[in-house]
Parts: C-alpha cells; structure tokens; sequence
C-alpha cells in the first residue's frame, strides 16, 4: 500500500469517527479567528471560548484592537497564560493589518505569515477554517498522530505540512487538520495512546510495533 492509500485509508475511517469534526474555536470573522488562535497557544479551547465573547463584543474590526490601550486589552484576556505576550502580538498583528492590508485579515499564506507572531500553523488554521481554502496545519496533535501512525516521519512541522500534502489530495488538507486533532485529543494522546480502542490502529505503524 502506498502512503497516500493508507492516507485515504486513515481519513476516511477517522471521518466516519468525526462526521461533524471541525475546529473547537469559536469565531464569526476571520480576526477573530485569528485572534482566538493566537489566544490558543499553550491554553485550551474552551478557555479561550469562554474569554472570547466578551472580547469580541467590545473589538470588531483590526482597528480596534491596534488603537486600544494595552492595559485594558490585557484586562480582557488575563485568564489566558501568557496574556501579557499576546496581547502584544494580537495589537502588533492588527496594527499591520490595519497599515498595511486595509484593516482587513489577508487571504494568503504568503501574507499571513508576515504578520508579527504568525506562523504557518496559525495562518493555515485561519486559511483553512475562515477562509474556506485548502490548508493543512500542523500542531502538536497532527504532529504526533502523523508520526506515529506513518503518515510523516519529521519532528518539523513544516516538512510534516510538506509530506502530508505530497499525500493528501488538496481538498481533504482542511479536514485533515481537525481529524487528526480530534484523534489526537480523544484517542493518540501523548503519554498513553488508546491503542486497543483506536480505529485506525491496524494502519498504525506505532501499534504494529507494539511488543
Ligand atoms: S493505534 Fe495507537 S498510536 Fe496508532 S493512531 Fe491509534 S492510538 Fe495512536
């Protein structure tokens, strides 16, 4: 079988597992899913959801979190660790946008990652999910998931995005993304995978090596 098949094979018992898989953030715009992501790192989800609405209540545009006063920003978002360095990077992201994108969330990868404290993680993650475009973003899940069933063999996360692409037809990579999350979260977590209980497990290269 060829690593694309077992790629396929893989995607389509995980989506079957997850027919409603998509991203846990909550957002309706593109900034804030930009911003709800930047809040993620190092921080649950559910957290950041449960910071978000009042945030996005009193910030709707780029321009708002840019011009805002940084003590009143971080007053919306110190239950969320690190607070202090995203704020920072949420209003050095915005003031970009706003100087140099019309206060509007660029649509490119090329674009994205231009932005202060951006990377090709977060910029697929709003590609894919805001604005509706191919993108596989790679974060600790995929990273792990995709390692250990065979998928990708890299401890990089931008040769991981590469392998998997080269493997993955494009119109899946977004899915993928919250696929091997959701299996990464539920199932292959870090310390004790649930091997016995796993779906994919006879496609697994970790499980096959299992004593
Ligand atoms: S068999 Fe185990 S290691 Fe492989 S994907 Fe499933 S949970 Fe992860």
């Amino acid at each position: 079988m060829t690593l694309a098949e077992k790629a396929k094979k893989v995607l389509d018992i995980l989506e079957k597992e997850y027919p409603d898989a998509g991203i846990a953030l909550r957002y309706k715009t593109p900034l804030e899913l930009l911003v709800a992501t930047i809040l993620s790192a190092q921080c649950t989800d559910e957290r950041v959801n449960k910071t978000t609405p009042a945030l996005f209540k009193r910030y709707k545009k780029a321009e708002g979190f840019a011009e805002t006063d940084i003590k009143e920003l971080e007053g919306y978002i110190s239950s969320i660790n690190f607070f202090r360095n995203k704020t920072k990077n949420i209003q050095a992201c915005c003031t970009k946008i706003v100087d140099e994108f019309g206060g509007k969330v660029p649509d490119t990868l090329e674009e994205l990652i231009t932005l202060p404290g951006i990377g090709r993680k977060t910029a697929n993650i709003v590609l894919g999910s805001a604005f509706g475009k191919d993108a596989l973003a790679v974060d600790t899940h995929v990273k792990r998931v995709a390692n250990r069933i065979g998928l990708a063999e890299s401890q990089d996360p931008d040769r991981i995005e590469d392998e998997l692409c080269k493997i993955i037809p494009p119109k899946r990579w977004t899915k993928t993304t919250t696929l091997l999350i959701l299996h990464g979260r539920n199932t292959c977590v870090a310390k004790k995978p649930k091997c016995e209980n796993c779906h994919v497990k006879i496609h697994c290269d970790y499980f096959r090596k299992l004593p």
